[in-house]
């Protein structure tokens, strides 16, 4: 069925594929035009993500950047907001992970982890404010991670990231609240995608986070984009500063 547009635009980085691609389909599925980002490296699968949402009778337009990089990023939004000539939601998806012990960990890894997930949020917000602040109207989703607030061996790094971004946004929250804009973190459990198997190369080891999942069973891409709709949504016009756990039961706080 063709989605009803809804007069929106929202812009996903990191969303040729995982978790970013499915929130960017579940946004067109909602009404939203999408801006679909990801780094020039992934070309291949972001234009068939395009391809999907017109598949789904709305606009897809590809936009490469690096979220770590402050002049692509302005590019980005700037030439984003020029093609749409508007930007009502972010979802800041675009992360990596890289394991290491808090011992051996290179100090590259811990830039790069940083860089990409906490700094490539704050510049993508910082981008955007502008024009949500003359629009006087924005949804913000930064997808932040149960490990920020638990985590796990060998990514002190990656829950440090995710741990800045929730900080972050409860700040955010509180500058942009009185502009109209709201700002919250979605933070997903074990989600099956590339970034996912890391957690579960060993069959005991996705066992054990089974056992420990209320749901009793891993998460998939769709699993998290009902939440990061709801966030980027009108239904949500009250809820602001919150990082919301979307992991099936690991984090019960
Ligand atoms: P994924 O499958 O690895 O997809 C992430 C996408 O982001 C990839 O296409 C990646 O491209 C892209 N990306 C990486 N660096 C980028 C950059 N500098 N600029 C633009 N795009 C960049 O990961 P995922 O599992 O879908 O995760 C999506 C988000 O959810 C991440 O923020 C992750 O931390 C978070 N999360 C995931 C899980 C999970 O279990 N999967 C759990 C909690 C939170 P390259 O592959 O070329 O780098």
């Amino acid at each position: 069925m063709t989605p009803t547009p809804n007069g929106r635009v929202a812009l996903v980085t990191g969303a040729s594929r995982g978790i970013g691609r499915a929130i960017a389909l579940g946004l067109a599925r909602d009404g939203f035009d999408v801006v679909v980002n990801d780094i020039e490296r992934q070309r291949e699968p972001l234009e068939a993500v395009v391809a999907e949402i017109a598949a789904l009778g709305r606009r897809g337009i590809a936009a490469f950047a690096d979220v770590a990089d402050r002049a692509q990023v302005q590019a980005m939004v700037a030439g984003a907001i020029a093609e749409t000539g508007r930007i009502d939601a972010v979802v800041n998806n675009a992360g990596i992970l890289i394991t290491g012990t808090v011992e051996e960990l290179p100090e590259q890894s811990w830039d790069a982890v940083m860089d990409v997930n906490a700094k490539g949020t704050f510049l993508v917000v910082q981008a955007l404010l502008p024009h949500m602040r003359e629009r006087g109207y924005g949804r913000i989703v930064n997808i932040a991670s149960i490990g920020g607030k638990h985590g796990a061996p060998e990514q002190a790094h990656y829950s440090a990231s995710k741990a800045a971004i929730m900080g972050f946004t409860r700040v955010l929250a509180q500058e942009v609240g009185p502009l109209g804009i709201t700002a919250n973190c979605v933070c997903p459990g074990i989600i099956v995608t590339d970034m996912g198997r890391t957690n579960l190369e060993e069959k005991a080891v996705a066992d054990r986070w089974i056992a420990n999942t209320a749901m009793r069973r891993l998460g998939q891409p769709e699993d998290v984009v009902g939440p990061a709709c709801f966030l980027a949504s009108d239904a949500a016009a009250f809820v602001t500063g919150q990082s919301l756990n979307v992991c099936g039961g690991i984090v019960l706080s």
